[in-house]
């Protein structure tokens, strides 16, 4: 069955940002639409009571699941049943766009702000008031430095990635099927 990519997105960034065990115990839930006890998340990802415990507590921290406590009829001992937290969600996933937006508008400025000249033979990088220093040649070879072309590469990717986030952070929420 193939699967809306950004469903296979929040997957990645539950694997990067938790544990491939938190992917799993997501996937589950995901699978299932409902809410499951923390039993039945054993039983689905044949993952150690101690580790799917430890998932979902980092899980619910930051928001992309919530519990529900409720006493077992019979038994008589507290059961934790866990969901995705499909209200808070977007919330959740708009906020680290946000951060991520921040962290490389910051780059994008430091990027912006510094000329870097490189030695063509060994490939070191200077600052520009380095390169004057050295009156524009390599201070181990003294071969001419040469403005860093990479730069204007590096600087081409990070305002695509900004400008990709900037798109995606005003355009109105889609909403989702559950
Ligand atoms: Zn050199």
């Amino acid at each position: 069955m193939a699967r809306d990519p950004e469903i296979e997105k929040l997957m990645l960034l539950v694997e990067r940002l938790v544990s491939p065990e938190a992917r799993k115990v997501f996937e589950v839930l995901y699978e299932e639409g409902d809410e499951l006890s923390e039993y039945d998340i054993m039983d689905k990802t044949e993952l150690r009571g101690s580790v799917v415990r430890r998932v979902l507590n980092i899980l619910a921290e930051k928001g992309f699941v919530v519990y529900r406590k409720q006493r077992h009829p019979e038994k008589g001992r507290i059961i934790f049943y866990w969901k995705i937290n499909y209200e808070g969600l977007p919330a959740v996933i708009e906020a680290r766009k946000r951060a991520a937006l921040e962290k490389l508008r910051t780059l994008l400025e430091r990027e912006e702000e510094t000329q870097y000249y490189v030695c063509p033979f060994d490939g070191t990088r200077y600052t520009f008031e380095e390169a004057l220093e050295y009156d524009f040649t390599c201070p181990r070879c003294g071969n001419i430095l040469q403005p860093d072309e990479d730069r204007e590469i590096r600087l081409q990717i990070l305002r695509q990635y900004v400008s990709m986030l900037e798109a995606e952070l005003s355009a109105p929420r889609r909403s989702r099927a559950r």
